[in-house]
Order: C-alpha cells, then structure tokens, then sequence
C-alpha cells in the first residue's frame, strides 16, 4: 500500500518560508517524498520521533533483504504488485541447494559446484541456481563448521543459508565463513527467539524466522523489529504444497494490500521437505514460485528440475511492459564472406535466438540482418506497422550490409510474403527470397539457398 503524500504533510513541520529542503513548502516536500523524489533528511526540522514515523511510512511494503555479497549477492522482497500483469516482479525467488553436514564429502562438493556449474544459456540468457542451504543435520557444532569452511573453500562468492536449530551452531557456522559474507541464518523460533535476541543483535546478517502459523510468525518478527533484528525472511512452517502456496498469497496479501508489517518480508520456502520424488518436488517448486517464494530449497540440483524451473522463474520475471528485445544490427553468422545472403527479422529475442540458431547449425555463411520492431514478433510488428517493405528497406540502406557482401539476395520471413513487392520497390537491384515460414526451416532453406548462389 503506497503511502500518500497528504499523510506526511500532517507529519511536516510546517515552517512558513523555510524551503531548507529544497522546496517551496512542507506539503510539496511531503508530496516528493512519497513518490520517492526527496530524502527525509533533507528537513533538519523534523524531530528523531517524526522522522522515524516519516520513514516507516515510506518504507517499502516487503522488505527488501540481501543475503551474500558482491556480484552474486541475491536481493529479494521488495515487490510492489500481487499480479505481474499490475507492473511488474522485481527481484526474482533464489532457488537454492540443500546440503547436509551428514551427506559425505563428494556429495558436498558435487551439489555446491553444481550451484555455480550448471547453466542453461536461454534466449541469450545464463539461467542458472543462486544459494547454497548448508545444514546441521549431524547437531554436532564442528561437523557443521566443517561444512561452511567447506563451501566457502569451493566457492567463496556463492550466497549462503545457515541453517540449525540451534543458535550457538548457527553462530560457528557464521564464524567459519566470516560475518561479511552476509549469509542468512535459518531460523529464529518461538523456542529460541528469546537466546537469538540475546545472542544475535548486532551481529547484521539477515535472519529466517520461521513459526507454524501466521500469528505465531507476526509475533515473532514484532519481537526481533524492536530488538533491532529487522533484515528477516520468513517461513511460514507450512510442508504440504497447497498450504504453503496459501500462506505465500496471505503472506503477500497482508503486506501489500493491508499494509501489514508484520508480515511485511521475503519468504523462503522448502519443495525439499514436501515431496520425497523429483517430479513432485518441481511441481511444488513451480507453484511456490509462481506465487511469490523468496527463496526455494531444492533437495538436489539436477538438469530434469533445474531447467524448467529457472525458465519458468525467467518467464515470469521478466518485465511485461518492456519486450524482450535484441540490439537491431547485422549479425555476423558463421563467419560470412563478401558473397553470404542476408536473412531479414525483427529483433524481438525469441525470434532471434530462434533464427540465429537455425542459421548456425547449417555452418552456411549468412548475414543476420536485426530490424528495430520495438521488440515485437515477425507478424505482431507487421500488423502495427513496423515491419514492412518501407521500414524493412529503410533498414537495410542504412545498415551498411551493401558493403559488407556483393550477394543481392535478401531472405524475408515467409510469413511476410506479401512485403516482397513493397520491398522490391524499396531496394532496386536487390533480389528479394521468400524464407520460411518458421525459423525450423531454415535448416533445409539456407543450404539450399547457398548451393545456388
Ligand atoms: Fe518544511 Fe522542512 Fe522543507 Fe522547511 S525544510 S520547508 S520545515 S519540509
């Protein structure tokens, strides 16, 4: 819930003439502030008590929380919508590995090395899994030491879950990788919220709190906020697929629409503990992820279950009001020579990826000739007239490919066969080809072409 800019004008000081801030008057100060536009700070005349207010006002409705640092670091919380369609998602779930302190030392270095190792390139994307769940399994303090030593030595830049039920194993697991490492520890409960207040104030790394409701789960994130413990995730304790997904829409729910604090921070979540086969566990990955999980604990990485939940996670992150698009240029395929044919497409990026890969795997020379559509699709950019013989025309004069080959043959989607006379008409002395209708047929195409040229 966004807070408007006429309740902070009731907090304002309300200086006549003052403008200190910046602005003309408090309610034009107050009135930035709630569009993000100003600092509070920048009033010197609000007291620490308005200023406070002032700041829980305008903080974000889920918090947002990082866990590890540097490049890897993985930012989540911090959503704004219930629905991706309302504006967008921002901070995409992490999706994490869960390694025990009992699995043996190959187990160990397998399952970290695959956090880093297994990658999927996806529509010029690396998709891939973010975190480490280190667990005590064994309750033993070294064991669980050895275990974080152990993972930093194999990646040191790879984010970390902690995880044990108790605090003082949770502390030497800190002390094994070191504090700056910002790993999260899992998890604070209503056994030992009291010892974690104690043990874990000022220690700032972020903390999981985890309850078996959502009341218990409130109480206990009130608690820590006035002990001073405020970067946490939580866990609603729920194990069983459709209550979990019921808690993270209450969860999301409360914050956003109710303005709830309480409730107001990234989830993390646990596929691994409610399935015990791979193909349920992805499916209650897929729907955790689907509706709002932080982060989602897998019980093993394996390509079956890692690829379609990253391109899932991609899907749905990305950001519906901006097209996925390619720079518009020639692309150079297959390293092509002063006779190669030139291909014609739009630049929305599946179209792309799809062509370009098509052309690569015939090994034929080809120029890929990318046209700004704004991102659109071969027919979508057609129908609102940004593909067609005068802008495709335009393109090619201004692109340079006359330079670049001799081959007068320009291949057009052959789903735009009717662009070829508007074409012609556009780029004289050019022999325009009417290509496939999919990019699948460009492998029997494109040779064919080449043979003739
Ligand atoms: Fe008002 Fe503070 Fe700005 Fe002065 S500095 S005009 S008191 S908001």
């Amino acid at each position: 819930m966004a807070v408007k800019g006429t309740d902070l004008v009731k907090l304002m000081p309300k200086k006549t003439g003052c403008k200190e801030c910046g602005f003309p008057t408090c309610f034009a100060f107050a009135m930035k502030l709630a569009t993000g536009g100003a600092e509070v700070s920048a009033c010197p005349h609000l007291s620490d008590e308005v200023r406070e207010q002032v700041e829980e006002l305008l903080a974000p409705p889920i918090r947002p929380v990082t866990i590890g640092t540097g490049a890897k670091a993985l930012l989540i919380g911090d959503e704004e919508v219930m629905y991706r369609h309302e504006k967008t998602f921002f901070h995409q779930p992490g999706i994490g590995v869960l390694v025990a302190d009992t699995d043996d030392a190959k187990e160990i270095e397998r399952k970290i090395k695959a956090v880093e190792e297994m990658q999927f390139l996806w529509i010029g994307r690396t998709l891939q899994a973010d975190l480490a769940v280190l667990q005590c399994a064994s309750g033993d303090t070294g064991k669980f030491a050895a275990l974080v030593k152990r993972a930093v030595e194999i990646n040191d830049a790879l984010p970390l879950v902690l995880m044990a039920d108790s605090i003082d194993i949770l502390l030497a697991g800190l002390e094994a990788c070191g504090k700056d490492k910002k790993p999260l520890l899992y998890a604070v409960t209503e056994k030992n919220i009291d010892e974690a207040i104690s043990k874990l104030g000022g220690v700032e790394v972020p903390v999981a709190v985890k309850a078996e409701s959502l009341e218990k789960l409130s109480a206990l994130t009130e608690k820590l906020k006035e002990a001073g413990i405020q970067d946490l995730v939580i866990d609603s304790g729920s194990r069983k697929v459709w209550d979990a997904v019921q808690d993270q829409i209450l969860i999301r729910r409360a914050a956003l629409k109710q303005g709830f604090k309480p409730l107001g921070y990234p989830t993390i979540t646990f596929p691994c503990q409610m399935a015990d086969d791979p193909r349920k566990e992805l499916a209650a990955a897929s729907a955790l992820l689907t509706r709002y999980a932080g982060i989602i604990c897998l019980s093993d990485l394996s390509e079956d279950v890692l690829f379609p939940l990253v391109v899932l996670r991609m899907n749905i992150y990305t950001d519906p009001r901006v097209p996925m698009a390619v720079e518009a240029k020639i692309y150079e395929l297959n390293q092509p020579t002063d006779n190669s044919p030139v291909l014609l497409t739009t630049n929305f990026a599946l179209t792309y990826f799809s062509v370009a890969n098509e052309i690569e795997a015939t090994k034929v020379p080809a120029y890929l000739a990318i046209q700004d559509t704004e991102g659109l699709s071969v027919l979508t950019s057609w129908s609102a007239g940004k593909f067609n013989g005068e802008t495709a025309g335009e393109f090619i004069k201004k692109s340079g490919i006359e330079d670049k080959t001799k081959n007068r043959k320009i291949v057009i989607p052959g789903l735009l066969a009717r662009i070829r006379g508007e074409l012609e008409d556009e780029l004289p002395g050019w022999e325009i080809v009417i290509g496939p209708r999919e990019a699948a047929g460009i492998s029997s195409f494109l040779p064919e072409l080449a043979g003739k040229a």
